[in-house]
């Protein structure tokens, strides 16, 4: 702007200079043209006067200088000229300075002479006997005018250009300073030039807008993170250059990112093979969905694609779902039931073998009681099998139906003792109860189970002399359940597994001894019911203690 208004002002100020140059000059050329004629006149004048009174003679040594004397005789021939040979000169009669002389007296005339090769200004004057005397001189043209004042005009060529450039450099900071201090923050408040009065009113009004729209965004994407923050599936908008818009805590979470990390490429962010398909997909106007691990987490990822107005993909919304206990859920269902089918299959085989053999009557007579019997231990393990199965199943469903009342633990313990003492017996256990009365509120099916499955663990698991204890301990926060024996314990990499369905030490000696593998699923399951913790404490060849622990509360 500044050089603008610099480079105008001074093309301006050169114009004008250039302007005043050519009609000063003009001006000039006139004035000098004027005085040369009167010049001209005045010694046509005295040349006349000569020639009348010495005739020839007084051409005799005359020094004429710049001027040229033409004496012409009535007749139109040249009787003297002193630039040129007389002889050799043409009629002069048709000269229009001549024809004017010889008629009014004077004439005078101007025009290029093909002898001197010049612009050349005559003046003629008839003398008393009728001949004529003529002066030429050749007349300045406006190059020999400029060329004798070149030197001022320079001077003043310069002085023009320094002082132009002096102005036009203070004029345009003048012009532009104003304009450079202007308060856009504030536009009403400025005191400067009335003409852009105008545009700081629409600049005010155009900014009173934009903070009104400013404002209305930041309250809508206030709106929005605070709705996605407390969302546990995480989310995240995308632009057209699957750059991030904006994304959620829990999103932020699942892409492991603690730095902010919007406005960055997503696929920069993660390179997880399954995210990079959901997003080029959703770019390419498809919804699609995929699976994605991050650490011990699956999350199912939705991608679908924003389509703008003019039907092209501006963006993508991502939506995780964490679906990592669905897919437990299901893989515990499916090897739930590939070990049901297994299970159930070993015994029904003995029992499918033993009744064939007995109905081909392949079977001594004496040997009938003992392939009776173990049809009948096999469908023992089946129904016990099947009972668990239903069991767990029904906790599985969350045991609604089951009524809640108050149960006296260490009554409930004493129970089961008593109806396990003639099994521990058989196998030369000891088992006792001891500890205090200790109430809690609980379903009294799933508290009996609880107690009867550790129970029944721990002597089956025991050696022949061993000891069960079952203690009821109350503190002032909980109530602990512990059955403590002096059984084969438990090894360190099993007893993170022991809870597992199906999940058995020993599998040969847990089914020889009658056990179906489910048993701690249902007590960890029942204690899940009630809030309960369950703590394990073993020492392989030594024994083991398990502690169920209900809150009081
Ligand atoms: P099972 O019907 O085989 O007893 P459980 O679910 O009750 O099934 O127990 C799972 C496995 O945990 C058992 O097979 C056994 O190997 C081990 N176990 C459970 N209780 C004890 C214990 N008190 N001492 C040693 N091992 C035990």
């Amino acid at each position: 702007m500044t050089k603008r208004i610099f480079r105008s002002v001074c093309f301006a100020a050169l114009c004008v200079f250039a302007a005043s140059m050519i009609l000063f000059m003009g001006v000039l050329y006139d004035y000098f043209s004027d005085v040369q004629k009167k010049q001209l006149r005045m010694q046509t004048g005295l040349a006349v006067q000569g020639t009348a009174n010495e005739g020839m003679s007084y051409f005799d040594g005359l020094v004429t200088k710049d001027y040229r004397i033409t004496w012409i005789g009535t007749d139109g021939s040249v009787l003297y000229d002193s630039r040129s040979d007389t002889d050799e000169m043409e009629n002069h009669l048709q000269r229009e300075e001549i024809k004017q002389a010889l008629e009014k007296g004077t004439g005078e005339s101007s025009r290029y002479s093909d002898t001197m090769m010049e612009r050349l200004l005559y003046c003629a004057q008839r003398l008393p006997d009728g001949t004529v005397i003529r002066l030429s001189v050749s007349q300045n043209t406006m190059f020999t005018l400029i060329l004798g004042m070149l030197r001022p005009i320079c001077i003043i060529f310069l002085a023009a250009v320094i002082l132009s450039l002096f102005l036009a450099s203070r004029l345009s900071k003048k012009i532009v300073s104003p304009l450079n201090k202007l308060n856009l923050d504030d536009p009403l408040n400025n005191d400067c030039y009335d003409e852009i009065a105008p545009l700081l009113g629409r600049i005010n009004s155009q900014q009173r807008r934009i903070r009104q729209q400013g404002n209305e965004l930041i309250r809508k994407k206030r709106e929005f993170e605070t709705v996605t923050s407390g969302m546990r599936e995480g989310i995240v908008l995308l632009n057209g250059s699957k750059n991030i818009l904006s994304i959620n805590a829990a999103a932020k979470k699942i892409l492991s990112a603690d730095e902010p990390i919007t406005g960055e490429n997503i696929l920069s962010v993660s390179r997880d093979p399954a995210l990079r398909e959901v997003v080029e997909g959703s770019q390419s106007g498809a919804h699609t969905e995929a699976v994605m691990r991050s650490g011990s987490f699956d999350y199912e990822i939705g991608a679908s694609p924003i389509i703008s107005d003019d039907k092209t993909v501006c963006g993508t919304v991502l939506l995780f779902l964490d679906v990592t206990e669905k897919n437990k859920a299901e893989q515990m269902r499916r090897e739930f039931s590939a070990n049901v089918s297994h299970e159930l299959k070993t015994p029904l085989q003995t029992i499918s073998g033993c009744a064939e053999l007995m109905a081909n009557g392949m079977v001594r007579t004496e040997d009938i009681p003992d392939f009776s019997s173990r049809i009948y231990t096999e469908s023992r393990r089946l129904i016990r099998l099947v009972e668990d199965i239903i069991r767990l199943s029904h906790l599985d469903e969350g045991a609604d139906d089951m009524k809640r009342e108050r149960i006296d633990l260490y009554f409930a313990a004493s129970e089961t003792v008593r109806c396990l003492i003639p099994e521990a017996e058989a196998v030369g256990v000891e088992i006792s109860l001891k500890g205090e009365h200790a109430e809690i509120i609980g379903i009294p099916q799933l508290i009996r189970g609880i107690i009867y499955n550790l129970c029944d663990n721990a002597i089956k698991y025991n050696r022949k002399g061993g000891t069960v204890n079952v203690e009821i301990i109350s503190d002032e926060k909980n109530i602990k359940l512990s059955v403590e024996d002096t059984g084969i314990g438990i090894s360190e990499e099993n007893r993170s597994r022991i809870f597992e369905r199906f999940y058995r030490v020993d599998k040969s000696h847990s089914r020889e001894i009658g056990g179906t593998g489910l048993g701690l699923s249902i007590v960890k399951h029942a204690a899940e019911l009630h809030n309960a913790a369950i703590e394990l404490q073993s020492e392989l060849g030594k024994g083991t203690k398990i502690t169920v622990i209900f809150p009081k509360e």
